[in-house]
């Protein structure tokens, strides 16, 4: 199959989160599987183009009609890790992708639809028939509705679309201006509640709406999380849309490149290890404790990766932190926000803490720094308010740090308390709490913290539960591939 990621994200040259993840993970799942899998984003200035093998010009001039002109874009060719990425270079003409940053801007809504729209006039012009475009979020949910609206006439008639949610509180809130600037117009057509009309804002268009009308299919990243916004409260406006369109609705578990985050070879970690050898964590351990200078002790080790975004349980973590420290813990936080007033508070916090051998807050993104990180510690900790799947705990399984969640969307899919008698003991690989509480994390971190002081030969056994687990992509990618066989068809 000839199948074409239209994504703003893509680890490891452009990455904010678990999307970035997801794209590169799944689509090496699937060219390993001899698909013909192209991925298009856009040529951010801060790329990190270092990781681009052969980048070159592959076309000098796109034109792309933008408002009542043309935009006059570059289309770049390079290889991440083996995979074809073309990057969108608009960057002469607007300053649409030269802010430093990935998000965060208060045209977020005119740069991505205009991403959209330049990935449909670069797969057009350059003759391409991708079978599927599959789409990520709000930022490419412009794309089936162009697809469907302006392309399909172009010859793009036998392309079909699935848009997969990572987030359903990111919309794509927007106006007219998108309408006008994508060629789409017709504001009447388009602002209507069959349309992109927003659910609850008559005032307003919802592009990830709009991307959930018009796709073949839609999916979210795990089952849980595919009824909790469905039929819980997690689809933040958007459950109705969701009920209507239920036959064309999934949930697919995200997967994790087991090629990139492996600890028996990853050459980010000082020493490589598998679950047979799971007992050299202690020398990433204390090479993370010299690192960020904490005492070389055994007490357990806890650590917190993640954007620093109120949906991670940033009150529950601020809570936790005295508390791990209190009941003889050590604690590491690795995290940023694009929040200016999120990482002041953090800082303060981090000022606050100074001097602390137990405790260390490091606010930056890092990705070198979170695999020391998931080789390095005990336990991760991840108390999400909600949480559509979760990276942090299948890579914190895979490096044999136990993860300690509440049990909400995804992560109530992965994380299985070791006293769940439901479960055969070696499912079992972590601590859970249900309600969103100081009461009910307070008593979790207890019951891990006990197990892990006087039960070592069975928190071991723990440990390596989650390292024989498989989250590979391998189970996940081939739901794709039947959801794409099901869409063609
Ligand atoms: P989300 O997609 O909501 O951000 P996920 O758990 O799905 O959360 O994925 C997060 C990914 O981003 C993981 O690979 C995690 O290691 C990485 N990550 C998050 N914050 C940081 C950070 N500050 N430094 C390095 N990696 C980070």
């Amino acid at each position: 199959m000839k199948i074409t990621f239209i994504t703003a994200e893509k680890t490891p040259i452009a990455k904010v989160g678990g999307l970035a993840d997801v794209i590169t993970g799944l689509s090496r799942e699937m060219t390993s599987r001899n698909h013909d899998l192209e991925i298009v984003l856009p040529r951010y200035s801060h790329l990190d183009t270092t990781h681009i093998d052969g980048l070159s010009i592959y076309r000098n001039e796109l034109l792309v009609p933008w408002f009542s002109g043309f935009i006059s874009c570059q289309i770049w060719k390079g290889t991440v890790w083996g995979q074809p990425c073309y990057l969108i270079d608009s960057n002469k003409a607007l300053d649409y992708f030269t802010r430093g940053v990935t998000y965060g801007e208060s045209d977020d809504d005119l740069r991505f639809a205009f991403f959209s729209k330049a990935s449909l006039e670069f797969i057009h012009q350059s003759g391409k028939k991708p079978d599927i475009l599959h789409c990520h979020d709000w930022q490419t949910s412009l794309v089936p509705v162009l697809l469907y609206e302006l392309y399909q006439q172009k010859g793009l008639d036998k392309t079909r679309v699935c848009l997969t949610i990572h987030n359903f509180k990111h919309q794509g809130i927007t106006n007219e201006s998108v309408l006008v600037g994508t060629g789409l117009n017709r504001p009447d057509y388009f602002f209507s509640s069959d349309r992109l009309l927003d659910n609850y804002n008559p005032h307003v268009l919802n592009l990830l709406k709009g991307g959930m009308v018009y796709s073949n299919f839609m999916t979210t990243v795990s089952p849980k999380h595919a009824w909790e916004a469905k039929e819980g409260d997690q689809g933040f406006g958007l459950r109705p849309t969701l009920h209507l369109y239920h036959m064309k609705y999934g949930g697919v578990l995200n997967g994790l490149d087991y090629e990139y985050w492996n600890p028996n070879k990853d050459p980010l970690i000082p020493y490589n290890y598998a679950a047979v050898s799971v007992g050299r964590k202690s020398e990433n351990k204390e090479y993370l404790q010299q690192k960020f200078a904490l005492s070389r002790t055994r007490q357990p080790l806890l650590a917190f990766i993640g954007r620093l975004d109120p949906q991670k349980g940033l009150d529950l973590i601020q809570y936790a932190i005295p508390r791990i420290l209190e009941l003889g813990g050590q604690f590491i936080l690795l995290g940023n926000s694009h929040d200016p007033a999120i990482n002041r508070e953090f800082e303060q916090l981090k000022q606050r803490l100074a001097g602390n051998q137990n405790v260390h807050l490091e606010l930056d993104f890092n990705e070198e720094f979170a695999h020391f990180i998931y080789a390095g510690s005990d336990f991760m900790l991840v108390p999400s308010q909600f949480e559509p799947c979760g990276l942090t705990q299948l890579i914190a399984l895979r490096y044999g740090s136990v993860p300690i969640v509440r049990s909400v969307g995804g992560l109530a899919d992965t994380i299985f308390d070791v006293a769940d008698t439901r479960q055969e003991f070696h499912s079992r690989n972590g601590f859970c709490f249900e309600t969103y509480s100081e009461k009910e994390l307070d008593k979790t971190l207890i019951r891990a913290i006990n197990y892990y002081n006087d039960q070592p030969d069975s928190f071991l056994k723990l440990r390596r539960n989650g390292m024989e687990q498989d989250f590979s992509w391998k189970e996940p990618a081939q739901h794709y591939l039947n959801i794409y066989n099901y869409i063609r068809a």
